[in-house]
């Protein structure tokens, strides 16, 4: 009642500002209405809080936050009730700074381990996601601040981001790339969900009605409001009319014009702005009412939770003959990250911590040598150096993984390998110390080439800014591994069952492997991998027995068999009978983090339910038939089985199943195969030449056909450089990333995001220009916008 009111008092063009922003954080104020601002900020890991005055450019530059692993890290933790915690805690920062709602959980899928955001991201598998990303919603809003679920949806690679366009068909989006979004949904109801960049077979998900109202709202019944991602409103018009409530980033006037001129020529009803404008007013009053309640937010607490966070989620891989935990003091520390950890991604999650610990600070007392530098070379004196160093330990442990140049938002990996300098430093240290122990820090699996030489490895993840200490408490047994991993590593890249068409060249992300992501491909191409999803070391042991399974529940009893306490995390897969329709081998659809003293044995039960058995044919539907409830210690490590009858419909196969690639998963599919499943042919977007361009292409691909874009972009490309300084590595991410937010992003991206530098004129004037229609573009760049 009371947003109807202030509706019918508002202009349709104040009305239309409600649902653009003030500027980079914040929501329009209408005092005479009663209207207050409203503020968001970056926060999957901590709170990103820019103060009055953010923008793109300073994306380093916040308050103070408690930096907690990264989601790459705690999706290894499975642990619901402590991604709660995190999420409650991020949210006090949130109040404490006056943000109402945070941007995070990230819910999208890992599709190809080059994914350069793939760190922020919890898992290759949705009911893991979905589960983790239903508990961050659930607690971190309980205190009335909101949470926003994002990038929805499909929004797999970093090339070419601001306009790739996903081919995909409806049965991969529904059990692979949706069901995590819908889980926080349903559970949880998020204040907002974000709409990501991409596009859906051709439309933006912005513009996407079938995305936005049909699935999220009239489906899944989403109640709050939808953000676009920051410049991803690519039509205003269309994006009112699919239900994106709110364009953000403010700043510009032209979706503004754009939308009340589509009104003024009835191409917009005021019914489609009101929609939107009343569920903005709704989350803008719920975020007042939930401010009044300010508190302090308690930074030594959330430092500790940090600690407890990473050593949770750490992942022991290789153990050999028992060498962890470390029974010496006589140890060589290796590696720069022991000095100068990476933590945390690098990007829109990128947080200044209010503190931070290193190996080599928390263990002073053990010999240290950093083998290589920032960007991870190194030379024969660096590695000597180190050597001399592990020659004379009992132990050493060697700190590597992937530098902020090899991975961030807004570039993909070129392929799975550290840096030359750390493996040569792991080399150089295996040769001399037979006991070297890894310590992985990297958001992504990497190639191990260098595995069979070293004892042990823990892969620590992003572990944020307590990491270290959690490190440490691992190495030492002070506490015991329990983490275990939320994605496969595959042995090398090419095993990637899309490797052969994602990110670069490809602009277009052509979905071949439909369901078969990660674990769901490996298992059922028999594919040897590095480690299976759900692997994880222990120092003690479990034993599974009395598993007993219906079609609504199934228990199981763990016993910790070892002699220290530990968390095991207990898996149950499905596994669907073998007739019908193509399907993975088995498919997560439970999981339960047990804390065991040793000999303490305690009675797990897991709820199932249709969903647990259901395949999507146009709407979810149970294949009748046998299955098999599998309880493991991983995807490959299957404990206990048991197998369950079934009523449910018989599913025909399609007429293309049988030898298509989905069901024999040989070889790599193709283009043809994913024609089958969409029912449809794809026509990839051809290289624009002159003549095409639009506001969808980037100044870097106009610069390939026109030479006076080429100019300007060497320009941009010169300021941008300077503003970095001169001396700045190629390789550095922020340029990398710079670089990526101006001359590769979408020019209707960029008029959005920039902040007022460039303006929807002068982007016109250059699609012009590289049109070859130089006198209209240089008139445009003349003219005011207006
Ligand atoms: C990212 C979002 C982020 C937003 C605001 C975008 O580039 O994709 O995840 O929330 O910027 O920083």
């Amino acid at each position: 009642m009371k947003n109807k009111n202030i509706l019918s008092k508002m202009s349709i063009s104040e009305k239309i500002d409600l649902c653009c922003g003030l500027d980079f954080w914040r929501s329009v104020p209408f005092e005479q209405y009663g209207i207050p601002k409203m503020t968001v900020a970056d926060g999957p890991h901590g709170i990103r809080y820019q103060g009055e005055h953010g923008e793109m450019e300073g994306i380093h530059d916040s308050k103070p936050a408690t930096c907690f692993p990264t989601a790459v890290t705690t999706g290894c933790s499975w642990d619901v009730e402590l991604i709660g915690r995190i999420a409650s805690a991020i949210t006090s920062e949130a109040r404490a700074y006056g943000v109402d709602t945070v941007l995070g959980p990230g819910l999208n899928i890992k599709r190809n381990p080059l994914c350069g955001r793939n760190f922020e991201y919890f898992s290759e598998d949705p009911y893991l996601s979905g589960k983790l990303g239903a508990a961050f919603v659930k607690a971190g809003q309980r205190d009335g601040i909101g949470t926003c679920i994002k990038h929805f949806a499909a929004n797999s690679q970093e090339y070419k981001r601001f306009s790739s366009n996903d081919f995909i068909d409806e049965r991969t989006l529904r059990e692979i790339y949706l069901p995590a979004f819908e889980m926080a949904v349903k559970e949880g109801q998020p204040a907002m969900v974000m709409s990501a960049y991409n596009k859906i077979n051709g439309t933006y998900c912005s513009d996407n009605g079938w995305l936005l109202s049909t699935v999220l709202r009239d489906e899944w019944g989403f109640e709050g409001m939808v953000v676009s991602d920051w410049g991803g409103t690519h039509d205003r018009v269309a994006a009112f009319k699919a239900g994106c409530d709110w364009s953000m980033p403010g700043g510009s006037r032209h979706l503004q014009r754009h939308a009340l001129r589509a009104f003024q020529e009835g191409l917009l009803t005021e019914n489609d702005i009101d929609c939107c404008a009343d569920r903005i007013l709704t989350r803008i009053f719920d975020a007042e009412k939930a401010r009044k309640a300010t508190k302090a937010a308690d930074f030594a607490a959330h430092q500790k939770l940090a600690r407890q966070a990473a050593v949770e989620s750490g992942v022991l891989l290789k153990n050999d003959e028992d060498i962890l935990p470390l029974k010496t003091d006589a140890v060589a520390l290796l590696g720069l990250m022991a000095e100068n950890p990476r933590y945390q991604g690098s990007g829109s999650s990128h947080i200044t911590p209010t503190q931070l610990t290193s190996l080599r600070h928390s263990a002073p007392h053990w010999s240290y040598a950093p083998g290589y530098d920032l960007y991870g070379d190194t030379d024969e004196a660096r590695l000597q150096e180190a050597a001399q160093l592990a020659a004379a330990a009992e132990v050493c442990v060697v700190v590597c993984g992937l530098p902020d140049s090899y991975e961030s938002e807004s570039f993909d990996r070129k392929d799975m390998h550290m840096p030359e300098g750390h493996v040569r430093l792991i080399e150089a240290a295996a040769a001399v110390n037979a006991n070297t122990v890894v310590v992985l820090l990297c958001g992504s699996p990497v190639t191990m080439p260098w595995l069979d030489k070293v004892k042990a490895v823990l892969y620590m993840g992003l572990s944020g800014q307590a990491g270290a200490a959690a490190a440490l408490d691992l190495l030492t047994g002070v506490h015991c591994p329990g983490g275990k991993l939320a994605e496969t590593w595959p042995l090398e890249v090419e095993d990637v069952p899309c490797s052969h068409c994602y990110g670069e060249p490809h602009k277009d992300a052509q979905y071949q492997e439909g369901l078969y992501v990660g674990y769901r491909y490996y298992d059922k191409a028999k594919q040897t991998v590095r480690f299976p999803f759900g692997f994880g070391l222990s120092y003690t042991s479990f034993e599974y027995k009395d598993l007993m399974a219906t079609p609504e529940k199934a228990s199981v009893t763990i016993t910790n068999t070892g002699d220290c306490a530990g968390a095991e995390i207990v898996q149950l897969y499905i596994a669907p009978p073998k007739i019908g329709p193509h399907r993975p081998v088995k498919e997560l659809k439970g999981f339960a983090k047990v804390f065991l003293e040793p000999g303490e044995s305690k009675t797990i039960s897991f709820a199932l339910d249709n969903r647990s058995f259901a395949l999507w044919n146009d709407g979810w539907q149970i294949q009748e038939g046998r299955y098999t409830v599998l309880i493991g210690a991983s995807c490959l490590d299957i404990r206990l089985s048991q197998k369950i009858n079934l009523s449910g419909i018989g599913i025909p196969m399609p007429f293309w199943q049988p030898g298509s690639w989905y069901e024999t998963l040989t070889g790599h599919p193709t283009k043809d195969d994913l024609e089958l499943l969409l029912g449809a042919p794809i026509v990839p977007a051809a290289p624009p030449q002159r003549g095409q361009f639009t506001m969808e292409n980037t100044i870097e691909e106009m610069a390939e056909k026109s030479p006076t874009i080429r100019l300007i972009k060497n320009i941009m490309v010169r300021n941008i450089i300077k503003i970095h300084g001169e001396d700045t590595d190629p390789r550095d991410n922020m340029l990398r990333m710079s670089l990526s937010f101006s001359i590769d992003c979408a020019l209707f991206s960029l008029v959005l995001t920039s902040n007022g530098s460039m303006t929807e004129n002068m982007a016109l004037a250059l699609v012009d220009i590289a049109n070859g229609k130089r006198i209209r573009g240089f008139k445009r760049l003349r003219k005011k916008d207006g």
